[in-house]
């Protein structure tokens, strides 16, 4: 079976690798050179767009800030998951809104700006402190601003409206004030659904984010309650959009009930984990969903963390020293926080974990791996 990915980056170059058993051939379509691509080694094929559409059996996306006209490509060969509603929706934090507001999920108190009023209002209204966010754009923390008292408000304004002048009449540009949360901890909940409606949820992961960026994730810690509002939050929302695919939700917990963050139409950072901690990973189970094959086994088979590596040039071969470790490298060149690869480290206790963890800490040093040692003292 052929599958063309939309976005030619590391989660589709790891949805190839866990397609390759399954016989499923994949080819990446680079939206920002307009290739065709071969997912793990970069190679361009003679072969347009609209050629690798026909050629393709299913049709999936590894990011959500995909062209319009692209989308509308796809969506008309009837082969696009999870569909064209999806993307745009994890695309649009004001759409993503709509959507829980109307699915019951609670969320951050918010409100959308178009104009200084607006920012002056939500300062009165919602309080402060905010994180203010551009709607359709931005990933790992970028076009986001912190407005912490009065007197920031000119400023942030005035580049607020150079994001909203960029925008057209039919793609808008907006921006959304949201309440900064208190939260205790930040989880998240990766599921797939496939073309049936049949659901399967992957174990609540924990995760640390440095400057808005994830920087660990830890799964197997048990958190029964969260775990249930996670899973109901997840059902509500894969049912209304008739999701087919892995479907990512990011929550604040604060004290016992989450609150949504944001919502990922797709294979996710903080699901990596699931490549050594589960029978089929998050990878796997999108492939399966899209392809139309049978879901996968979520659940937990071994206690798993991932830590990120950003910006470094090569992989930290001496982690490859502690046991149960492997190593996930994206051959992406190198640029300062860029996310470049991931370790994943498995342990058969919450006390084993911590020692590994404590174990890598001597290879991968706090200022480019920040967390590990605190993430591992809080695990016994
Ligand atoms: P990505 O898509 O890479 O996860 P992003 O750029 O979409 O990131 P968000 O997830 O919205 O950004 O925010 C990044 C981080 O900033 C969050 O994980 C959280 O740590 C913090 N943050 C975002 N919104 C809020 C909020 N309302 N209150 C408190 N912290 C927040
Ligand atoms: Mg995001
Ligand atoms: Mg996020």
């Amino acid at each position: 079976m052929n599958i063309l990915i939309l976005g030619a980056g590391q989660l589709a170059r790891m949805m190839s690798l866990a397609g390759a058993p399954l016989n499923l051939n994949v080819v990446a379509y680079d939206v920002a050179s307009k290739q065709i691509k071969h997912p793990l080694t970069g190679e361009v094929y003679a072969t347009s767009l609209e050629q690798a559409i026909l050629n393709a059996d299913a049709i999936t996306a590894e990011f959500e800030h995909i062209p319009d006209d692209v989308l509308t490509l796809c969506c008309n060969s009837n082969k696009f998951y999870p569909g064209k509603a999806a993307i745009k929706t994890g695309g649009d934090r004001s759409l993503e809104k709509a959507l829980l507001d109307k699915t019951g999920v609670a969320c951050a108190p918010y409100q959308l700006i178009t104009e200084k009023a607006h920012l002056e209002n939500a300062v009165k209204t919602l309080g402060k402190p905010l994180v203010i966010k551009t709607c359709q754009a931005g990933y790992d923390g970028k076009g986001q601003w912190r407005l912490k008292s009065d007197n920031q408000i000119e400023q942030i304004w005035s580049e607020m409206a150079d994001f909203i002048a960029t925008g057209t009449q039919q793609t808008p540009h907006t921006i959304i004030a949201e309440k900064m949360i208190p939260f205790d901890r930040e989880v998240s909940i990766i599921g797939a659904r496939d073309k049936h409606g049949n659901v399967a949820i992957y174990p609540l992961t924990e995760n640390e984010h440095t400057n808005g960026v994830l920087t660990l994730s830890i799964a197997g810690k048990n958190n029964k309650n969260l775990e249930a509002q996670a899973n109901d939050a997840f059902t509500k929302i894969a049912n209304e959009l008739n999701y087919v695919g892995v479907l990512a939700i990011e929550f604040f917990d604060v004290q016992g009930t989450l609150l949504v963050n944001e919502i990922a139409p797709r294979v996710h950072n903080s699901g990596h984990w699931t490549q050594q901690g589960c029978h089929c990973s998050q990878f796997e189970n999108h492939m399966r969903a899209v392809a139309g094959l049978p879901l996968g086994n979520t659940e937990l088979k071994q206690i798993t963390a991932m830590i990120n590596v950003l910006g470094q040039a090569s992989i930290p071969f001496d982690v490859l020293k502690v046991s149960d470790v492997t190593s996930h490298w994206y051959g992406k060149t190198a640029k300062q926080g860029r996310k470049m690869g991931h370790i994943n480290v498995s342990a058969a206790s919450m006390n084993d974990l911590a020692d590994k963890l404590g174990e890598l800490s001597d290879f991968l040093p706090e200022q480019e791996y920040p967390g590990i040692l605190k993430a591992a003292a809080q695990l016994i």
